[in-house]
């Protein structure tokens, strides 16, 4: 195991309420007791409702807190129900999940996601942006094509890449307990990263992270991908226990 930094991102989606800051508090106890022997970053994105609370009420160098998207527009707007980078960096959160493919599923664009992975960079957030080809895609040989298009019209060139994360989330893998096969997610990393290089300077280092199913027993699997910087983790992140199992199977 290298001493390289891994992220660990949980994703809560659209679950807990004011009492789950008992996961919060949890993880960070976990956090700060193993920050000597494990070298991570424990972000944790929570919905909308519970940022502003949970962000006054942990006081923690040791978890970082986000949302999980945002309305493309930078200033206030008529948009019913939505709210923009500024608000939600206003109300706490330091980190945001944008291109998730639950979004993407309701008609979210590539197009739609770079305008808000803008907005989101002009208010000084840290962006997860989640790509990820479908069954479908994956069946009909189109992995490469789909990560390289949702990377190219997403991304450009003058954003700031150490202030972007990027997830692998397979779609067909998410909620699923269905895993990429190792040797593939090896090349497929690989090539995300190249994809990312090309924008970047060549010396940029593109931070990737691998989402879907992740759970404590399959997590060792992919300790043997060196490449990989970390994890975005949706069902089991709302469980401070498989959360913390998670972290601590990693490390062993
Ligand atoms: C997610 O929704 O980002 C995710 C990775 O979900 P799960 O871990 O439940 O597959």
């Amino acid at each position: 195991m290298t001493n390289k930094l891994r992220y660990f991102i949980g994703n809560w989606k659209m679950f807990g309420d004011f009492g789950s800051f008992r996961i919060i508090h949890r993880i960070n106890q976990f956090s700060y007791k193993s920050r000597k022997r494990f070298k991570k970053k424990i972000i944790i994105c929570v919905p909308n409702t519970l940022i502003h609370f949970f962000s006054k009420k942990l006081k923690s160098r040791f978890i970082s807190l986000g949302v999980q998207n945002c309305h493309h527009h930078q200033s206030y707007g008529p948009f019913t129900g939505s709210v923009n980078a500024s608000m939600l960096k206003r109300a706490g959160a330091e980190f945001i999940i944008l291109g998730h493919s639950d979004n993407r599923s309701e008609g979210e664009t590539n197009q739609l996601i770079k305008k808000k992975i803008k907005s989101a960079l002009n208010e000084k957030l840290n962006i997860i942006f989640c790509i990820g080809e479908t069954f479908k895609e994956k069946k009909s040989g189109k992995t490469f094509f789909t990560l390289r298009k949702q990377i190219r019209n997403s991304i450009e060139k003058k954003f700031k890449i150490n202030k972007i994360i990027f997830a692998y989330e397979p779609v067909w893998s998410i909620g699923t307990n269905k895993v990429p096969k190792i040797d593939e997610l090896k090349k497929i990393i690989k090539f995300i990263k190249s994809e990312i290089k090309k924008i970047f300077k060549k010396d940029s280092y593109p931070k990737i992270l691998y989402g879907g199913s992740v759970n404590d027993s399959n997590i060792r699997l992919f300790s043997s991908i060196p490449d990989i910087d970390g994890f975005l983790i949706g069902g089991a992140s709302q469980s401070s226990k498989k959360f913390i199992d998670i972290v601590k199977n990693y490390y062993k």
